[in-house]
């Protein structure tokens, strides 16, 4: 399906946070952006106390230190690295690079709004391929690219979804997709996958003209706030890519914590560990009671009541009886759906406490 052209003038709505107070006085806790629910990791915590009283310094343009320390610890050569204001300052600036009004950039029926986000930005034509059981489909994908198509985004794992290609089926596409058209792979969940299936994406993007591998602090590494993503990158690109990126985009407090982090990955796996079982745990409650789960591979769960108006009401519920915020998927084919991350496992049994009394209430 292709959408008519639409304007930059035309808002997509952000989402925000909820402002209106809870009815009960209850504290409210957001599961709505798929953030961790921890604090920093004891070396960030440091690294930022480190950072106060320099922060009257610029960052470095380059993020040398950071991009060695990515380097080194995904097995790829730092002059192939970009990192930027959140990943989304860099799915921003290859838009940029690519696209222009009028031309296709290709992305899965539910992928990531930030995609149409930018396509929209560019007055570019945002072409969505049908999915199969919420999950991309390589051929749809393969079939929707026109001589028009400038760019194709796919995050994998996807958000709002939560699933995941495997690993053949991303090879299938990187082998089709012609050169000429660059191919984006969105892996802001892939921690939550496993450092394998990471290592074999940067693995197929290696050798090729046309992949770019994103990745962020924001997800696994629990530092959302700080803005901090970065890309692996054909060589070729770097210098349009880096000429579209603001020059001081990552700010000197965020490199130092982002640096910290890498070295605090004991800490940053236990949490994934965490919030893995705790994924498992609570779609399996939920299942139980009758509600339908997406299989997720990250750290948050799409799930319906299997009727748009109820889920609705579960929603409303979940922030009027346990302060709890989740996030009502609206797009499109997914207007059943609710999306949430996983909170700290005292959270997670609220929620669970909570979708309980909506369910026995009727
Ligand atoms: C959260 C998310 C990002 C990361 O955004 P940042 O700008 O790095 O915080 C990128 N892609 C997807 C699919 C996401 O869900």
């Amino acid at each position: 399906m292709t959408d008519a052209p639409q304007s930059y003038l035309d808002p997509i709505v952000v989402r925000g946070r909820i402002t209106r107070e809870q009815p009960k006085g209850l504290p409210v806790v957001n599961l709505g952006f798929n953030e961790l629910p921890y604090g920093p990791t004891p070396k960030v915590a440091v690294a930022l106390e480190a950072m106060m009283p320099r922060v009257y310094a610029y960052g470095t343009p380059y993020c040398d230190a950071l991009r060695d320390a990515l380097g080194q610890a995904n097995g790829l050569d730092p002059e192939t690295i970009i990192c930027g204001n959140g990943s989304e300052e860099l799915l921003d600036v290859i838009a940029r690079n690519f696209a222009r009004a009028g031309d296709e950039i290709l992305i899965s029926a539910f992928g990531y709004i930030q995609f149409e986000m930018c396509a929209r930005r560019q007055s570019a034509t945002i072409v969505k391929a049908p999915e199969a059981d919420f999950t991309t489909d390589v051929d749809a994908l393969l079939g929707a690219i026109t001589e028009r198509t400038k760019l194709l985004f796919l995050a994998n794992p996807n958000n709002p979804t939560g699933t995941l290609l495997p690993l053949s089926e991303v090879e299938r596409l990187v082998d089709h997709v012609p050169p000429h058209i660059p191919l984006v792979l969105d892996l802001a969940y892939g921690e939550f996958v496993d450092d394998a299936y990471c290592d074999a994406v940067h693995t197929l993007a290696r050798n090729r003209v046309n992949v770019i591998v994103t990745r962020t602090f924001s997800k696994a590494y629990g530092l959302a706030g700080l803005r901090v993503g970065w890309a692996h990158v054909p060589k070729d690109m770097l210098p349009g890519l880096y000429a579209a990126r603001g020059m001081g985009s990552v700010n000197a407090v965020a490199q130092a914590a982002a640096e910290a982090a890498l070295q605090d990955m004991a800490v940053v796996n236990m949490r994934v560990a965490e919030t893995i079982s705790e994924r498992e745990r609570v779609a399996g409650v939920l299942t139980q009671r009758g509600l339908r789960i997406l299989p997720s591979r990250t750290n948050f769960l799409m799930v319906t009541t299997g009727d748009a108006a109820q889920t609705e009401a579960l929603v409303v519920h979940l922030f009027e009886d346990a302060g709890l915020v989740v996030t009502r998927t609206r797009e499109a084919g997914l207007e059943d759906w609710m999306r949430f991350s996983m909170g700290t496992p005292e959270q997670n049994d609220l929620l669970l406490a909570s979708v309980a009394r909506f369910l026995e209430e009727g």
